[in-house]
């Protein structure tokens, strides 16, 4: 409860009685959802995602001095997830599959550098089994043992125990043993059906996606969540889908932080058909996105920025909008830079800490289970300066 929470200062009437809720640290439910989606108060919308993340996790905003690697751009879904700019058919130019030696290759730039995250995620290649993967896992760990491994989306999971002829709980209890951290968020879109149909037709559905989360949570292995908006999607789609991820949490607490992830529009199907270019999505939307992800998750105890669509400036602003949790370091974005993004694909430690500094917090850096690994307030770190990704490794054609 906080007694400074004034609710007859909200301008939008309709924040009133949510403003109890908050101050009472009572749950929204969906009809307050809608009149977040609502509001064109955006400043006390934000004053109440600040006071909700401020009881939680303080002045604090945590951070990572992460990687990430995508072995392969090959996907067999690639023609029917109309959002994607990132994946390729095997024989489509720009196709690429990374050997292992390729992989580690890539992943040596961690060494010397604060790197405590690997990030891996690609598409659903036809022919790369569980053992490249688990391979991958231990190669990665035998050189780096004291980095931590977030790897493959629920998509990934569920496509390895389809080839694989074996369960979910089998592919992740293997990928557990070769050394996975935890998982990443990615795959779960929107999970609304009819929204499905239009963005990604063949993808894993809401409920399957959920289903490996909570598998996962079962076996120990904690995972992140997200949303993509900004397309086709409306806000009713939006609330059942941030429902369907608090009800999981509620029953599993596996949820580490949950990440609005911005729709980009160049590049590919959907786009075309939008007939949009450049960002989908507004600043207005994006610091939406990001209070209501904080006032409605309340179960969830990180809400994260991505820099990298929503750029730098904008994720320092979300920083007094609910927002706790900044991208990391991250060496080498792809995924969204293939759909237009223009952000650096990679920050600098320094610029990521001096980011966190002058929004006026305090910059902790965590490794991917959220344990500080540095308070950069105390503690500032010994490590040299990284500030633009180098060329991209070479790669084989798929
Ligand atoms: S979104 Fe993922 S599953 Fe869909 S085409 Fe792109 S890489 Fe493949």
């Amino acid at each position: 409860m906080d007694a400074t929470l004034d609710t007859a200062a909200l301008r939008d009437p309709a924040l009133r009685p949510i403003g109890e809720k908050v101050r009472l640290g009572q749950r929204l439910d969906h009809a307050d959802g809608l009149a977040l989606y609502a509001t064109d108060d955006l400043l006390g919308l934000g004053h109440l995602a600040d006071v909700a993340n401020r009881r939680v996790n303080g002045d604090r905003v945590f951070f990572s001095a992460n990687q990430h690697l995508n072995p392969t751009n090959v996907c067999i879904l690639r023609a029917t997830c109309t959002f994607c700019s990132f994946a390729r058919t095997p024989k489509e130019e720009g196709a690429y599959t990374r050997s292992l030696e390729e992989v580690y290759a890539e992943a040596e730039q961690a060494r010397g550098a604060p790197t405590t995250e690997f990030h891996i995620v690609g598409g659903l290649h036809p022919r790369l089994r569980l053992a490249y993967y688990t391979d991958m896992l231990r190669g990665l760990k035998e050189r780096h043992p004291t980095v931590h491994i977030k790897a493959l989306t629920a998509v990934e999971i569920a496509h390895l125990a389809r080839i694989e002829k074996i369960s979910e709980r089998e592919v992740l209890q293997a990928l557990k043993e070769a050394g996975l951290t935890s998982l990443p968020g990615g795959g779960a879109e929107v999970f609304s059906t009819a929204v499905r149909a239009t963005i990604a037709e063949r993808k894993l559905t809401g409920e399957e996606w959920i289903r490996v989360h909570r598998t996962a949570h079962e076996l120990g292995i904690p995972t992140n969540c997200t949303m993509l908006y900004g397309h086709v999607e409306t806000a009713d789609d939006r609330l059942q889908h941030l429902e369907m991820l608090r009800t999981l949490q509620d029953e599993t607490g596996g949820f580490l932080t949950y990440i609005p992830l911005a729709y980009h529009p160049d590049h590919n199907e959907l786009g075309e058909e939008l007939g949009r270019v450049g960002t989908a999505t507004t600043g207005f939307e994006d610091l939406k996105n990001i209070a209501i992800g904080r006032l409605f998750l309340d179960n969830v105890p990180h809400v994260k920025t991505h820099w990298p669509m929503v750029t730098p400036a904008l994720s320092q602003i979300a920083l007094s909008f609910g927002c706790d949790d900044v991208e990391g370091t991250v060496v080498f974005e792809r995924v969204y830079h293939e759909a237009g993004a223009r952000t650096d694909m990679a920050m600098g430690y320094p610029e990521l800490v001096a980011l966190i500094r002058d929004a006026g917090r305090r910059p902790v850096e965590r490794n991917s289970l959220y344990e500080s690994v540095r308070d950069v307030f105390d503690d500032p770190p010994p490590a040299p300066a990284r500030t633009r990704s180098r060329a991209l490794p070479v790669v084989h054609a798929a």
